[in-house]
């Protein structure tokens, strides 16, 4: 079984991430996609919604796309986690299998700064997907691991349990968890960027500043 894992802190989540998600399920039939949120550092203030929260919107998009699994073992411990010792722990469960983590070229561009980062590919392939406004790095170290890591054709992940590094394109969203919030804040509706019933959580909970009597535009 190939086992790919979106994480993210999903603050909301939205059509973006699922999109990307989908299109993981249709390209790899056999594959099990995870949603997987990230823990905020403890004690600081959150961009917007609690945990729980968030753990509650993704269970909102399971009720009506159960092929998507929710990972949420970054949240069961007080720390954040790193992805790499996330990766150690997957790995032990799922043995020699293919692991697929997804990412944007936001997320990828940055990889350098990440802890132990070039222990990832020990652990994984990552399947990097193309985000409006950002490219695949073109010089530097993270550039240097794709060269030295790519496969011409994102499907051969597949066949790789770690090491490789695939790049697909998919119809983009310019789709962001921080575009929706600040829609939010601003009055605006959010709606159209997110599922439906994200939006009613989000109104039913006033999160993110969401005013009560109607948003401009809705
Ligand atoms: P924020 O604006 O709060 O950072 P976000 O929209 O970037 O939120 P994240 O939860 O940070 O969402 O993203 C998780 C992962 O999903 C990252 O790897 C990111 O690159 C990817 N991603 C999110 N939205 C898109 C999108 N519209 N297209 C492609 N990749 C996306
Ligand atoms: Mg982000």
């Amino acid at each position: 079984m190939v086992h790919i894992i979106l994480g993210g802190t999903f603050d909301p989540v939205h059509l973006g991430h699922l999109r990307m998600a989908q299109e993981m399920l249709n390209r790899f039939p056999e594959a099990e996609v995870s949603l997987m949120p990230a823990a905020y550092p403890p004690h600081r203030p959150t961009p917007g919604a609690t945990t729980e929260q968030r753990i509650d919107m993704l269970k909102l998009v399971l009720e009506t796309s159960p092929n998507f699994v929710l990972d949420t073992r970054e949240l069961e411990r007080d720390e954040p986690s790193y992805s790499v010792v996330t990766l150690r722990n997957i790995r032990l469960e799922i043995g020699d299998n293919p692991l697929i983590f997804l990412m944007g070229t936001d997320a990828f561009s940055k990889l350098d700064s990440w802890y132990h980062w070039r222990e990832l590919l020990d652990l994984s392939n990552i399947l990097v997907v193309g985000r409006p406004s950002s490219e695949l790095p073109q010089q530097g170290p993270v550039a240097e691991l794709y060269q030295a890591h790519k496969v011409s054709n994102p499907q051969d992940l597949a066949h790789h349990s770690c090491g490789k590094i695939g790049f697909c394109e998919m119809p983009q969203l310019d789709i962001s968890s921080t575009y929706i919030r600040q829609q939010i804040k601003s009055g605006f509706s959010p709606r159209f960027l997110l599922p439906d019933v994200i939006l009613d959580y989000i109104q039913k909970h006033g999160l993110y500043g969401y005013q009560s009597h109607s948003p401009k535009g809705n």
